[in-house]
């Protein structure tokens, strides 16, 4: 057998830049992990990419073909109930014994051990993000055509509209509940949104807004402490270099570290593994999300979508390019493409590839590959939004300002 066969049925095998090689007839060897680290335990991480990647597949055979439809809660739904419900009831106990203490109690001995439970109900109580630093928030007045579009596409795909609408300097775009109200947030990435063609752009918008009505569990308030705290557990946990110095601070350092590695990590194998039993669910509400941008921007924008997150490595490199030697997105969208079809015959490549790369038990998207051949398994449907040219330079022009202000960091930012 020569190394450039694939062992299970003799095509020639075809590699990336990085990785190793895999059969394009029959896909034997995408299974290889890419090495990106989740609890820094080899063997461990080597078994977590393993379930993802048999999950993804598992997933994609549930579905190819079929209508998906909103996900209930199911039994991972009703277990990350019960976790937050524990959790919350945990601190809730605990509140109620330091108050106790703290009534009945108060010495000079009692006072520390109220102090820690008050810190340990602290650590432990759920946060809910609110916009992160980067969202810059969109006016209507600012965007009347962008904000036009999103309210279309909200009321053909039935979600709801979302309460801030903004973008920041990523390659990416994503949905996200706000704050303990989970209000509706939309970003749009300026990069990955001026590489788009007017109808995937339609077609990312039906699908982040599917993200407000699609049932995944990690939008859910009530499964919201189960899929976080054991994260931010891990986080708190985890010693950062030494600050102190010294003898006393060198033996402290040595006896703790180990105890709060061994800690840290095994908070991050809780936190895995309940990512884990929402995961299902989750990419079930993923190719939910696409079946909605199907139903708005129709199969070929929703297909071409998923090729082009397929291909994003190619693309985001062009637009930053563009992004370097000026400030207008018609350019930045002109050399995306130029890209594209220079890219398309690699394509069915790129897809397969995905599956590779994009896999990881904390993804938070199956992956681009199999998301484009899920639209393809289903009825062929037209689109119900149309976003013409002349509208979709118009957003441009609305967006014009924050094209100027980003453009040196979207430019030159590391990749
Ligand atoms: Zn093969
Ligand atoms: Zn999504």
């Amino acid at each position: 057998m020569s190394a450039a066969t694939c062992p299970s049925c003799h095509a020639t095998l075809t590699s990336a830049d990085s990785g190793e090689p895999w059969c394009p007839a029959c896909e034997w060897g995408l299974d290889d992990p890419v090495g990106h680290e989740v609890t820094g335990a080899g063997w461990i991480d080597r078994l977590l990419y393993r379930s993802a990647f048999r999950l993804n597949r598992v997933q994609f055979g549930r579905f190819a073909g079929r209508a998906i439809g909103r996900p209930g809660y199911g039994a991972a739904g009703v277990f990350l109930v019960a976790v937050s419900v524990v959790l919350l009831g945990g601190e809730l106990a605990l509140l109620a014994l330091a108050g106790w203490l703290a009534y009945a109690h108060l010495s000079l001995l009692t006072a520390p051990l109220i102090l820690l439970i008050l810190g340990v109900v602290w650590v432990l109580l759920p946060r809910f993000p609110g916009l992160p630093d980067e969202f810059t928030p969109l006016d209507r007045s600012q965007a009347p055509t962008l904000f036009a579009l999103v309210e279309r596409v909200a009321a053909a795909s039935g979600t709801p509209a979302p309460h801030f609408l903004g973008v920041d300097t990523a390659f990416n775009a994503y949905a996200t509940p706000v704050g303990l109200r989970r209000r509706r947030a939309v970003c749009l990435g300026l990069p990955l949104w001026a590489a788009l063609p007017p109808e995937q752009r339609v077609a990312l918008l039906g699908h982040k807004l599917g993200h407000f009505a699609n049932g995944d569990p990690r939008v859910g308030l009530l499964t919201f402490p189960a899929l976080n705290t054991f994260q931010n557990l891990a986080d708190l946990t985890r010693m950062g270099p030494p600050e102190l110095w010294g003898c006393f601070a060198a033996v402290v350092d040595l006896v703790a570290r180990p105890v709060m590695w061994v800690i840290s990590r095994s908070l991050l194998l809780v936190h895995v593994a309940m990512t884990l039993v929402g995961a299902r669910q989750s990419q079930r509400a993923e190719y939910h999300a696409d079946e909605l941008a199907v139903l708005v921007a129709g199969s070929s924008a929703t297909r071409g979508l998923a090729d082009s997150l397929a291909s994003r490595d190619g693309l985001e490199v062009v637009v930053r390019r563009a992004a370097r030697t000026g400030h207008d997105a018609r350019d930045w969208r002109r050399a995306a493409e130029e890209a594209r079809a220079s890219m398309a015959p690699r394509v069915p490549r790129f897809r397969q590839l995905s599956i590779r790369t994009d896999t990881s038990v904390l993804a938070s998207h199956p992956p681009a590959g199999l998301r484009a051949r899920l639209v393809e398994s289903r009825p062929w449907q037209e689109a119900r939004v149309g976003l013409s040219e002349y509208e979709s330079d118009r957003i441009d022009s609305e967006l014009a300002e924050y094209y100027r202000r980003n453009a040196r960091e979207i430019g030159w930012v590391e990749h």
